[in-house]
């Protein structure tokens, strides 16, 4: 069995019937999947259908950087609401976006810092979304009072001093369709450096298609070819790599 750490079947426009598309992972090995949330909204939405579905489907709840345009005060309390429901089994997605210009870094780095403030009260883990600005978020990680609760760096995408430092903060790297692009060395080599037990995979559905269907919208049901792309990358077996990620996914969002 698999378990998808990070999709979007809570947006609506890919996953007009997000049931199907879980039940067409299930068919597929992917026996828990984790809906993440990207603003109060998608993650209300994210927890409810997560709760159609208990002990298979379940949720995070966050605000996104590319959102951070409209974070206020009022929808941070929504958020919070989220963070205490059982279902909820994790924080996120938070983190800072210096590819696209949706939200300025002023806008993010609000987001961010209010979010991390909130974090501590609930001893989930946080899910990071970090698009070209690692040194940014790792020092505004690295800055803060020991004791929060773990980081996961969602379809990590950093450098090897990256990586270096996110393990010293006690991090946890998302791998993603990218382990089975052919131009992808790079990334095979470094994530195979990295501890075995801090390693998830994700497919972040609808985007990041794995090989060979990129020419198709991602889905959960095509976590199966990320787990086979990271057991080559490992030079381990599929079997092997699905035992190894589920048992890491397991413990550190303490799933059933
Ligand atoms: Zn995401």
């Amino acid at each position: 069995m698999l378990v998808d750490t990070h999709c979007h079947l809570n947006d609506v426009e890919a996953f007009p019937d997000p049931d199907r598309a879980i039940e067409e992972a299930l068919a597929a090995g992917v026996g828990r999947l984790i809906v993440v949330g990207v603003d109060p909204t998608s993650s209300e939405l994210a927890v409810e259908i997560a709760e159609r579905h208990p002990s298979r489907v379940f949720a995070t709840a966050g605000w996104h950087p590319n959102y951070a345009a409209s974070f206020d005060e009022a929808g941070l309390d929504r958020i919070v609401a989220l963070m205490e429901r059982e279902s909820v089994v994790a924080l996120g997605e938070i983190g800072l976006d210096e590819h696209w210009d949706f939200a300025s870094p002023a806008q993010q780095d609000r987001a961010l810092c209010a979010q991390l403030e909130i974090a501590a009260d609930f001893g989930k883990p946080i899910v990071f979304h970090c698009r070209e600005a690692y040194p940014r978020l790792i020092d505004a990680l690295e800055a803060r009072p020991d004791g929060d609760p773990p980081y996961i760096f969602h379809c990590f995408s950093g450098d090897a001093d990256e990586a270096r430092r996110a393990l010293a903060l006690g991090g946890w790297f998302g791998v993603d369709g990218p382990i089975t692009y052919r131009k992808a060395d790079a990334l095979r080599s470094l994530v195979a450096t990295l501890p075995r037990d801090r390693l998830l995979i994700e497919t972040d559905s609808p985007w990041m298609t794995p090989h060979p269907r990129r020419s198709e919208r991602n889905r959960p049901a095509f976590l199966p070819l990320i787990n086979e792309g990271l057991a080559s990358a490992l030079g381990i077996t599929g079997e092997a790599c699905a035992a190894l990620t589920t048992g890491n996914a397991t413990r550190l969002f303490g799933l059933p």
